[in-house]
């Protein structure tokens, strides 16, 4: 249970990655063993704590992140050497099939930071792995090196302003490539929007699939029940943030409604 104890990291790395987006690595013994898709949630001390996927995970762990408020602002900010607090890895992550053929990884803007590592585990288990990273526009585009060394040309880039790679929508090339392919699973992060589009398709098309959910949560594990999905009171938190298509099916909330910091529902 030491993964359920706040702990301080030395901050080892900061790079900026993309226009807002920032990877922030530190070495820490108990991240190193955590599963693709796990999170952590993080204690920028004396401003904030949030959740953050893990990007990287080995000896030394990482999560990337874009700057949305204050808190992810003074993330981007720590200094190499300063200190931040950690609790994880928490959660569920992906869950992968030995015997998956071939797999596609949708990626929805920085939806792609939990998904690297994944895509390492499948590279590494000998799975044949397609991925298709949208983003708004050309200078949002991160890890393309990374990728590229992983995946090169199973890897598509989907710009919606046409600047980059392929114009149009993660959802769109998906739908294509599921049409063109044999699929033994589809792994997912990003909007919920677009979560939403993929879950569709996996639906109609039969094929297994596994999504990344946010909800907005404040201790990460299973204790404020802000981050519950309704009828089944799942928590993304606790239950996910990984969940299979079979179980999104019974979740009326995907899709629609997440809970906003007081508890109360609104519109995704
Ligand atoms: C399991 C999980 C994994 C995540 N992984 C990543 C990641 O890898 N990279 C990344 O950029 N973002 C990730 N997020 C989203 C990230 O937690 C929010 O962007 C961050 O908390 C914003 O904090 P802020 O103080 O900068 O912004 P604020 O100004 O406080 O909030 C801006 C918006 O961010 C969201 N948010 C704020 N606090 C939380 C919270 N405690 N829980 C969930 N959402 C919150 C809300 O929608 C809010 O409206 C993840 C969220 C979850 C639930």
């Amino acid at each position: 249970m030491d993964n359920l104890i706040y702990r301080t990291v030395k901050v080892a790395k900061i790079r900026r990655e993309a226009c807002s987006v920032y990877t922030v690595k530190f070495k820490d013994p108990l991240t190193a063993k955590a599963t693709p898709g796990q999170f952590v949630m993080i204690n920028v001390i004396g401003v904030d704590e949030f959740p953050m996927s893990l990007s990287y995970i080995g000896e030394i762990s990482g999560v990337t992140f874009k700057v949305i408020g204050e808190g992810t602002q003074a993330l981007s900010e720590v200094k190499v050497g300063e200190y931040i607090g950690i609790k994880g890895p928490l959660g569920h992550g992906f869950q992968i099939d030995p015997r998956d053929r071939l797999v596609l990884v949708v990626g929805g803007g920085i939806g792609l930071a939990p998904l690297i590592p994944l895509i390492e585990k499948l590279i590494e288990n000998g799975v044949e792995t397609k991925v298709v990273f949208g983003v708004r526009s050309s200078e949002d585009i991160f890890f393309r090196d990374r990728l590229s060394a992983l995946v090169d040309d199973d890897l598509i880039i989907v710009t919606e302003d046409g600047s980059y790679g392929v114009k149009g929508t993660a959802p769109k090339i998906a739908r294509k490539l599921v049409r063109e392919n044999h699929f033994s699973r589809i792994y997912a992060c990003g909007p919920e929007k677009m979560l939403y589009k993929v879950f569709r398709i996996a639906v109609r098309y039969g094929v297994k699939a596994q999504f990344s959910l946010e909800r907005y949560m404040k201790c990460g594990v299973g204790l404020c029940g802000n981050c519950c999905l309704d009828p089944l009171g799942l928590l993304v938190c606790k239950d996910g943030p990984v969940f299979d298509v079979e179980t999104l099916k019974k979740i009326s909330d995907f899709g629609r409604f997440k809970r906003d910091p007081s508890g109360m529902k609104i519109k995704v």
